[in-house]
């Protein structure tokens, strides 16, 4: 069970959180549980870092955040402890949750789980730290990155073979859309690994991509649902043959893109492999990656990335124009994204074209196109993005679960 920071805000949050790790543990099954830090607690903390230095180094940066989550699973350990329940809190660390060493954004690379084992063993309730572990190498504690504790409690059920990872939030599971957006947006009852995974990495918030990742490497079952009421989520578990698929699932949006032009590049081998290469030595998150067709040896390269890496791959890129060679570069920071996911789209032929009928209508432009055989991307201006979301919505009925199965 992992509970993020909204269903730990306080108190009050803390024992109702309390109550329904102890029914499920009075149900018969074991627990794990994973907490996230309460409320806004790590956006504090990394803004007191702020305050306290312009570059605060990275190593400490992890010491500090990770005290969110080990406040909020040491409170849990108490209100169990008073509805009569035996429970232990460990950190990531103790949990044996070992990472590499790439500070605020580590990764997990193994876990030993035997301190979990033992306490589950002895008939505890385990409560683990999320987002965090130590590194392999030098024995640091490390962070997982914004919203790690999904992934936390991802692979604590894949290393402990967990029968299901139940994911607690404030909302009641996966919708068709952003309900914030489109007000008629459903709750999916059932998603394949595989389209959650693309709808996490094309926008969806509601799960951290990696634990969506992990999921589907260690094929767990996930069930997202709320703290706050009873009711079953969204279910998200591999595909099975019988399963009925879905056409279109739902509907992902970015909103805080941005696009960079590289005009006049060499049209020749080895010159996009020393673009990207630059990028990735400066750890900026490349998308849509579009080359368009050679002319008199020169051709231009668009790509996107997210808004708050644009300054620093302009940079990167102003640094190896001159051993390049292009001729110039331009940037564009009002993009947007929007996705539309399904399992069935690839077996069913006229989506995209639905779609994009659907956005001329709206007189919404498209830039960039990007598609995998269960997923289209188009890339738009970002003023456009909650109109594109909404008119899609409709125009291929996901409110309806029949419509969703059998469009065009
Ligand atoms: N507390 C961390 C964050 O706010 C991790 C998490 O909530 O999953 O990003
Ligand atoms: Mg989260």
């Amino acid at each position: 069970m992992k509970f993020g920071g909204s269903s730990v805000a306080d108190a009050d949050k803390i024992r109702n959180v309390a109550g329904r790790i102890a029914s499920a543990a009075e149900s018969g099954d074991r627990v794990v549980a994973v907490v996230s830090a309460r409320g806004k607690t790590t956006d504090g903390l990394v803004q007191l870092a702020n305050e306290i230095s312009e570059r605060p180094n990275p190593r400490e940066m992890d010491m500090l955040l990770s005290t969110g989550e080990r406040i909020s699973c040491a409170l849990m350990a108490m209100a169990l402890h008073d509805l009569g329940h035996q429970a232990v809190s460990f950190t990531g660390s103790q949990a044996g949750i070992f990472t590499d060493s790439a500070h605020t954004k580590a990764r997990i690379v193994e876990i030993r789980a035997d301190r979990i084992k033992d306490a589950l063993a002895g008939g505890n309730i385990a409560l683990v730290a999320g987002f965090q572990g130590m590194s392999l190498d030098d024995k640091n504690v490390t962070t997982l990155g914004r919203g790690g504790s999904d992934t936390t409690a991802v692979a604590l059920a894949a290393a402990i073979g967990a029968d299901v990872c139940e994911i607690y939030t404030d909302v009641t599971g996966v919708f068709t859309a952003d309900p914030r957006i489109v007000t008629d947006a459903v709750l999916l009852p059932r998603i394949s690994h595989e389209e959650m995974l693309e709808m996490a990495a094309m926008g969806s918030r509601i799960l951290a991509l990696r634990s969506v990742e992990f999921a589907r490497n260690y094929d767990v079952p996930l069930h997202v649902r709320s703290s706050f009421v009873t009711d079953e989520g969204t279910w998200i578990t591999k595909e099975t043959p019988d399963m009925e698929q879905a056409i279109v699932s739902g509907i992902a949006h970015k909103s805080d893109e941005a696009k960079i032009t590289i005009t006049g590049v060499q049209d020749q081998p080895g010159v996009a492999a020393a673009i990207f290469t630059a990028l990735a030595d400066a750890l900026i998150n490349v998308d849509t990656i579009i080359q368009n067709m050679g002319s008199d040896g020169r051709a231009d390269l668009s790509f996107t990335l997210p808004l708050d890496e644009l300054g620093r791959a302009l940079e990167t890129l102003e640094a190896v124009k001159d051993a390049l060679g292009f001729a110039s570069l331009t940037a564009d920071d009002q993009i947007g994204k929007v996705t539309l996911v399904g399992a069935g789209m690839k077996s069913n032929p006229g989506i995209a074209a639905k779609m994009f009928r659907v956005l001329a209508e709206k007189d919404i432009n498209i830039l960039m196109i990007d598609t995998s055989t269960i997923r289209i991307t188009v890339v738009i201006n970002r003023r456009d993005v909650e109109r594109a979301v909404r008119s899609l919505h409709d125009a291929f009925d996901l409110e309806s679960e029949a419509a969703r199965r059998a469009h065009v």
